[in-house]
């Protein structure tokens, strides 16, 4: 069974609101072998789909869902939203949004940022959403982006759970690299994000963006590239998995 990083509930606030689970998954306790050893969850890196089939399935476990409920992205780096109502792979988004029962949105990463988010909208059930973000959706704005889709949808309160990515440190860039995030973002963003010489802190500049817009965060995981037993890591290991994020919300919720 895949073993999580942690999960949990976002328990209601408002009238409407319904909890939703999600949990953050990492490399152990899949069925996964070898450089994909052992949670990978992606079909898109090269590993036996069998066992990504299997780690699909027990992703969708860890938030008591059927594996055929799982609602998928292949991201391009960018901004774009995919609204989904269902199952499936949503190509060419970075990030998903949805109200319906009993489907999980998911997003990955391998030192990427994977995230999920929660809108309580008063008397109507919650709106959530799952956004992938690297150094260019940081630039591009793709976290801003999803949390004024969900204020368009009514959310009123949001909250968040924010994924493992590569620290600062670890992820040292271009100069040009640094000054599109230094002249893209609010400086508070790109003071975050920038913080470390030479490097990106991606998740940093996430969490300022958060921040900027009030929505409270819960931070999981270590920096990937340092943690190779744990985490997944693209910039370590180039032919490796990815771990991720799921949120649902169940219409049964026992
Ligand atoms: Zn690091």
């Amino acid at each position: 069974m895949i073993l999580p990083l942690a999960s949990g509930v976002f328990a209601p606030v408002a009238p409407g609101d319904r909890p939703a689970f999600w949990a953050v998954t990492g490399r152990l306790g899949g069925h996964s072998t070898g450089d994909y050893s052992q949670a990978n969850i992606s079909q898109n890196v090269g590993d036996d789909p069998g066992s990504v089939s299997r780690n699909l399935e027990e992703l969708a476990g860890l938030v008591q869902i059927q594996g055929r409920n799982l609602a998928l992205m292949q991201p391009i780096h960018g901004k774009s939203i995919g609204p989904v109502a269902q199952p499936g792979t949503v190509p060419g988004v970075d990030s998903l949004v949805s109200d319906q029962f009993d489907l999980g949105l998911v997003a990955m990463g391998a030192d990427c940022v994977p995230l999920i988010l929660y809108g309580s909208r008063g008397n109507e059930k919650p709106v959530i959403g799952a956004v992938h973000c690297g150094w260019k959706g940081l630039v591009a704005g793709v976290v801003t982006a999803t949390i004024t889709e969900l204020r368009l949808q009514g959310a009123r309160e949001i909250r968040s759970v924010v994924g493992p990515a590569i620290c600062g440190s670890c992820y040292s860039v271009a100069p040009d690299r640094r000054e599109s995030v230094r002249t893209s973002t609010p400086a508070d963003v790109s003071v975050a994000a920038l913080s470390v010489s030479g490097g990106i802190d991606v998740r940093a500049g996430v969490l300022a963006q958060l921040a900027r817009e009030s929505v409270s965060s819960i931070v999981v995981g270590e920096c990937t590239f340092e943690n190779p037993e744990t985490l997944f890591s693209y910039r370590k290991n180039r032919k490796t998995g990815r771990q991720g994020i799921i949120i649902t919300m169940r219409e049964n919720q026992e």
